[in-house]
């Protein structure tokens, strides 16, 4: 892969529990407010940003099954904990003055916008930053398969999954310090080993449209913009 690659447009897909900072749950303002930060320096290069959040920090839908409740209805619950999470992304968002829409999956037009494809490319053309909310709006599946959708149909060029590491290694990095990263993967080495990515359907999807996936460390400042630049380290999943 070249060292300096020019993107006009991405996904990034951040989990729910990167906005809850040292907490052990919801929403740590100082914490959403640098990871906005980190999205204006990419908006400043002049790149065209898609988002999608998860919900973990606020609702999980195994979570609720665990405790008796219908699969589906724990669903719905999760994707709405997403509409929050993209809600607070924008007020950060705005304090900064860039100008972005919340667009769910699921009809609340009070809330947010609803989504159309063709007036969601609309607003990336004029630079505005596009928070899709509410998942795909189907239980059953992931707020990774979400991004890796809209990804697709945003035709965003890669997607960029901020996690707590730099990248993807072939264990825990956190538990074996021998755990080595791959600078590059493919997609069904990833499936096969079972590397903690992101679900087996945001991975085919993404394998069956040729997306690649740019795994980088969330808690490196300036580590989103750098990767932009060709700077950083992370790991490349791709064909
Ligand atoms: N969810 C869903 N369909 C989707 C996306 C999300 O049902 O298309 C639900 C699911 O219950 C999930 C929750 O929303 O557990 C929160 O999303 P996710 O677990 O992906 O959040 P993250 O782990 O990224 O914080």
């Amino acid at each position: 892969q070249p060292a300096t690659r020019s993107y006009k447009r991405v996904m990034l897909k951040i989990s729910g529990e990167a906005l809850m900072g040292d907490q052990g749950y919801g929403l740590h303002p100082p914490t959403v407010a640098r990871i906005a930060d980190e999205v204006e320096s990419v908006h400043k290069l002049g790149v065209e940003i898609c988002m999608v959040i998860g919900g973990g920090n606020i609702f999980r839908g195994l979570q609720g099954s665990a405790q008796g409740m219908e699969r589906a209805t724990a669903d719905y619950m999760g994707m709405l904990a997403t509409v929050m999470n993209a809600l607070a992304m924008q007020a950060a968002l705005e304090a900064k003055g860039l100008h972005s829409r919340v667009i769910s999956a699921i009809r609340m037009d009070e809330v947010a916008e609803p989504y159309i494809r063709r007036r969601a490319i609309r607003h990336l053309e004029k630079k505005r930053i596009c928070i899709f909310a509410a998942g795909t709006g189907n239980p059953y599946f992931t707020t990774d398969t979400a991004a890796t959708l809209r990804a697709n149909e945003m035709g965003c060029e890669a997607i960029f999954k901020g996690t707590k590491v730099d990248g993807v290694y072939d264990k825990d990095p956190a538990r074996f310090p021998d755990a080595k990263r791959y600078d590059n993967v493919t997609y069904d080495e990833v499936l096969q080993k079972h590397l903690a990515v992101m679900d087996a359907s945001a991975i085919a999807l993404a394998r069956d449209n040729n997306l690649p996936i740019i795994v980088f460390s969330l808690d490196e400042p300036g580590g989103f913009c750098g990767i932009l630049a060709g700077k950083g380290t992370y790991t490349r999943v791709h064909g």
